[in-house]
């Protein structure tokens, strides 16, 4: 199956021109698996080891120590290893990986995961504050609630309260509690998509994108109430669109941008992009330059960034 026409026209006009074959063709092969280690249950050297015994060939992530790389015909072997079984390594791809260590929480501190399941996100929290302070998680979805919390507890998870409720309701109920928020927004996973899983596809509309831009809008809202002064937001997605990226944002600074800053996202590769200026009428608030689109390669995924800061009273 092919990339839905309106998605690839869309493509044409956010991603650079030269750069657009490239990165359509990375939606046809499978991607490379990549992982990290559990530092809550084992070490980089520990695992190392365990992959060797099992024959499993690995690559080093150069800039994410405990972050590996394998080929796709491999991931079967790994998922039938001794530390897979006992939660000490996640199958994850790297740019879920770059937004806690954009998030950067410290022991001790209190982080709120706003839109949590199936908790990837979560766990590599839990592991940056080594099993301190207080990770609260939320998603309001049954099913995907009880997949997080079987993974928070395979994975020797001990300082996160989970709850299932609409991430909407939390900024009110709480207010001002969390010293770091991720908010990786609900959205239409274009970045997801793979032309040999038709399925991955089946749901997106241009108009679906649209629809989530009014969720995502009050989201990062109930984030900005339930964010103390000084305290860091990392907003995030696995969209292209403006809509659900951009606009959002722009929308949350149209409001409180006079309490709020944007912080610049260094990332440790190449394959990033500027956000856009303007969208069809709409024009971008200029602080939101500070964010990044990766785009996606054979190894990573495509995703939307944007670091921000609640200024002190
Ligand atoms: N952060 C997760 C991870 O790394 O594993 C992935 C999160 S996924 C992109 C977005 C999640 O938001 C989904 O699990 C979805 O069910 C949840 N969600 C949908 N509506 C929501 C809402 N109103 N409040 C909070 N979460 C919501």
């Amino acid at each position: 199956m092919s990339l839905p026409e309106a998605f690839i026209e869309r493509m044409h006009q956010i991603v650079p021109r030269e750069q657009l074959q490239t990165i359509l063709k990375t939606f046809d092969a499978p991607k490379q698996v990549t992982f990290r280690v559990n530092t809550l249950k084992s070490s980089p050297i520990e695992l190392e080891k365990e992959l060797m015994v099992a024959n499993i060939p690995y690559e080093r992530i150069a800039w994410l120590e405990g972050a590996y790389r394998i080929s796709p015909d491999d991931k079967l072997r790994l998922t039938q290893t001794d530390a897979f079984y006992g939660g000490k390594l996640y199958i994850q791809n790297l740019a879920s990986m770059v937004a806690p260590l954009i998030l950067a929480p410290l022991p001790e501190e209190t982080v709120l995961d706003l839109a949590a399941a199936p908790g990837g996100k979560t766990l590599m929290l839990a592991g940056m504050m080594q099993n301190t302070g207080w990770l609260s998680a939320v998603e309001p979805t049954r099913e995907r609630f009880f997949r997080l919390r079987t993974n928070l507890e395979n994975q020797g998870v001990t300082n996160a309260h989970t709850y299932m409720t609409d991430g909407r309701s939390v900024g009110k109920k709480c207010p001002e509690m969390f010293d770091r928020i991720m908010l990786d927004a609900p959205c239409s996973s274009e970045a997801r998509f793979k032309t040999h899983e038709p399925k991955s596809m089946s749901f997106w509309s241009v108009h679906k994108a649209k629809e989530t831009s009014k969720l995502q809008r009050r989201l990062l809202l109930s984030a900005y109430d339930a964010l103390k002064p000084g305290g860091k937001l990392l907003y995030c997605t696995c969209s292209f669109s403006p809509e659900e990226n951009e606009s959002p944002l722009h929308y949350l600074l149209e409001r409180h941008g006079e309490n709020l800053s944007t912080l610049p996202i260094l990332l440790p590769f190449e394959n990033i992009q500027k956000p856009l200026a303007r969208w069809g009428k709409e024009i971008f608030d200029n602080r939101i330059q500070n964010a990044v689109r990766i785009l996606p390669t054979d190894t990573i995924d495509g995703f939307f960034l944007c670091l921000l800061e609640k200024k002190l009273c």
